[in-house]
């Protein structure tokens, strides 16, 4: 079958691979779409050793059952699906209540992740891993594997503080934030404040229903304050979807006392916390800062429902195959608008 590999660190390409077999407890899937997530092409930066070579990448999956392996039960051919990533122990404290995105022996196991994920033509998961999407498109399935659940887990853990009237400053609007900004609509009732450095970006958040949009620049501290209030006021909640220096030291600066900064995105910026009486603090008193990663299945099974039941949909944007390399490209150059998924 084809596959779209990382074959040594830094190295994307197309490659003949055998078609994986579905061991005891697992599921062979034909692939019918993965969403091409930022988070590959940081793990395509890696530095050698943290992630396994050769893999296929991929871990947005949504597909059909084509074979079952030994000792699967509950699911037949042609059932589809869309596919929890994670693969946690299983045993540990937080496996056991359901967070296995909090596992505490595979902290980032998952597929595509640690194993072969989806980009390529057949994938082989774990049967319970498996969640059914009805006669969904596929191509709309698989991002809310992802891009759906991670907002969709941050806006959980920002519930207490999203209640009618607050605010919510939403940075970045690119896969994950445009389906965060649909399921802060469709599940709270705060003003949404959408904030981007592309022009396109802010005017999807907009169709989305984010009350306020400010272009990221120079003057988007101010522009943010102008329309939430300026400090100890601010911000009930900022979700930071891109998680870079500038835009880790905005969320610190427009987070009201007492608000919430949840630091989703990977760009490798620190967000410092000093809360000293003798210079200012870096974070307003009483701000609670998280670091979420991903979510539950149990939460997967809320977003699904939710785009059944037309709540939510990512804009997408489709790719065949052997264009892959190129739609991560575009990523990188900030060129996709939505969800990039590619179509085996
Ligand atoms: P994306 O490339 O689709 O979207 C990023 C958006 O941020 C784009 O719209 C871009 O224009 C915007 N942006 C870039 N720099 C900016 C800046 N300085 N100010 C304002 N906006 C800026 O990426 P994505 O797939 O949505 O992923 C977003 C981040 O979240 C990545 O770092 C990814 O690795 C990470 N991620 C984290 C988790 C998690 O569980 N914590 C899960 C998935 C993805
Ligand atoms: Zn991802
Ligand atoms: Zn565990």
């Amino acid at each position: 079958m084809r596959a779209i590999r990382m074959t040594a660190p830094g190295v994307l390409e197309q490659v003949e691979a055998p078609t994986p077999t579905a061991g005891p407890g697992e599921v062979l899937l034909r692939v019918g779409a993965v969403g091409a997530c930022h988070s590959d092409l940081h793990i395509l930066d890696a530095p050698a050793g943290l992630f396994p070579v050769p893999m296929t990448l991929g871990h947005e999956i949504a597909g059909t059952v084509d074979q079952l392996g030994p000792g699967v039960t509950g699911w037949s051919a042609g059932d589809r699906v869309a596919v929890y990533g994670i693969i946690g122990c299983g045993r540990c404290r937080a496996c056991l209540r359901g967070a296995e995105n909090q596992c505490r022996v595979v902290p980032v196991g998952g597929i595509g992740l640690s194993r072969d994920g989806g980009l390529a033509e057949h994938v082989v998961v774990p049967a319970s891993r498996l969640l059914h999407v009805g006669e969904m498109d596929l191509a709309q399935a698989a991002p809310l594997t992802d891009a759906g659940l991670t907002p969709y887990h941050a806006v959980e853990l920002a519930r207490d503080r999203l209640r009618p009237g607050t605010s919510c400053v939403v940075i970045g609007i690119g896969g994950l934030g445009h389906m965060a900004v649909q399921v802060l609509v469709a599940t709270t009732a705060v003003r949404i404040i959408a904030v981007d450095t592309s022009v396109a970006a802010l005017d999807l958040a907009s169709r989305l229903g984010a009350h306020d949009v400010v272009q990221a620049g120079p003057d988007s501290v101010d522009r943010i304050r102008a329309l939430v209030g300026p400090p100890p006021d601010g911000a009930d909640v900022v979700l930071d979807f891109v998680g870079a220096d500038p835009t880790l030291t905005t969320a610190r600066q427009v987070v009201a006392t007492g608000g919430q900064v949840l630091l989703v995105g990977l760009a490798g910026g620190t967000l410092p916390v000093r809360p000293v009486a003798d210079e200012p603090p870096t974070v307003p008193l009483e701000t609670a800062v998280e670091v979420p990663f991903w979510g539950t299945r149990a939460e997967l099974q809320e977003v699904i429902a939710l785009a059944r039941s037309g709540q939510l949909q990512a804009d997408v944007q489709t790719f065949p195959l052997a264009e892959a390399p190129e739609a991560y490209e575009l990523l990188r150059r900030g060129e996709i608008h939505g969800r990039a998924v590619i179509v085996p």
